[in-house]
């Protein structure tokens, strides 16, 4: 049985504070794009702390991943897909797609678990950006950075450019090889709260 660990969302917000300065330092953001579900709550949370006193909002687009499971029928706890599935993606026919071309782009999502999602995320984002970037003649290079609550300390399936692992990848907290219950899965929230009071400090 993996153990698992409740995360509330003062812990959510805690973290996105926590973050923001080096995120604003680093990778120096100017759009960002959740990966959902579960990167929406946090990059939402996170904007607020990355808005400059007299700046703008940075806009969040949202793109829509699943990890399915070619086999079993266990819980998601017990068996983590294997195959990513587009649920939701930016569109590429659109005008306003071109205003990615050149800028620093910030993924946000909840939880680096095997890394599927986000070596999926990355490499299809580039290419499309690439691609776009041909066909309209431009080269100015857009910069991917990535940011999560939680990176598990595990051996990864996935895999990420070295540029993006050596300087730009954040993880809030990296974690032992737990189950995360996030704010947003709950059904009743006090009883998560409850829980996630319950465990102590240590719990990660
Ligand atoms: P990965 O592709 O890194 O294996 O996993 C990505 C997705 O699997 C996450 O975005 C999340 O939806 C789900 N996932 C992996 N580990 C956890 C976890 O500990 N808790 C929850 N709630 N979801 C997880």
């Amino acid at each position: 049985m993996v153990q698992k660990v409740y995360v509330t969302y003062n812990d959510v917000h805690k973290l996105c504070k926590e973050s923001a300065q080096r995120i604003l330092d680093d990778f120096k953001p100017e759009l960002i794009i959740a990966i959902g579900g579960g990167g929406y709550i946090p990059a939402r949370i996170l904007r607020s702390f990355l808005k400059q006193p007299n700046g703008k909002n940075i806009s969040i687009q949202a793109i829509g991943l699943s990890l399915y499971e070619n086999l079993g029928t266990g819980e998601p706890e017990e068996a983590p897909g294997t195959e990513v599935v587009r649920l939701q993606w930016l569109d590429f026919s659109s005008e306003a797609i071109n205003h990615l071309i050149g800028k620093n782009i910030l993924i946000v999502d909840e939880v680096d678990d095997t890394r599927t999602t986000l070596q999926y995320a990355v490499q299809e984002l580039e290419k499309d950006v690439q691609e776009q970037s041909r066909k309209l003649g431009r080269s100015e290079k857009t910069n991917f950075s990535i940011f999560v609550l939680h990176n598990k300390d595990k051996e990864k399936r996935g895999t990420l450019p070295e540029e993006i692992v050596n300087s730009r990848y954040l993880a809030a907290r990296t974690t032992k090889d737990v189950w995360l219950c996030y704010p947003w899965e709950a059904v009743d929230i006090e009883e998560h709260d409850r829980l996630a009071a319950q465990q102590g400090e240590d719990s990660l």
